[in-house]
């Protein structure tokens, strides 16, 4: 699939073809204006550049097909749904 996207400043902005992670030791990028994570790639010479979900525009036609690791996942991650949520920062009153 192919995406595009940007930093939350706006300073950088990329098109790329998305492909899976792999979960080897990876290089990160930062935009160096507002820090935000863009990518991550391998180690030396990198053949491809894994591009950080929350920069691209199109993410929310991004629904995952996979979850991996999971034995490590906690275990009320199965009920998020049912937790009270905001669709913003402001803090909910209970
Ligand atoms: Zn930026």
């Amino acid at each position: 699939m192919k995406v595009n996207g940007s930093c939350h400043c706006g300073n950088i902005e990329f098109d790329a073809e998305i492909d899976t992670e792999s979960g080897a030791k990876r290089v990160q990028a930062f935009c160096p204006v507002c820090g935000t994570p863009l990518y991550s790639s391998a180690e030396g010479n990198p053949t491809h550049m894994f591009v950080r979900v929350g920069t691209i525009r199109q993410r929310a036609s991004l629904r995952p097909t996979v979850q991996i690791w999971r034995r490590s996942a906690v275990k009320w991650l199965k009920d998020l749904d049912s937790v009270p949520g905001s669709p913003e920062q402001q803090a909910l009153t209970a």
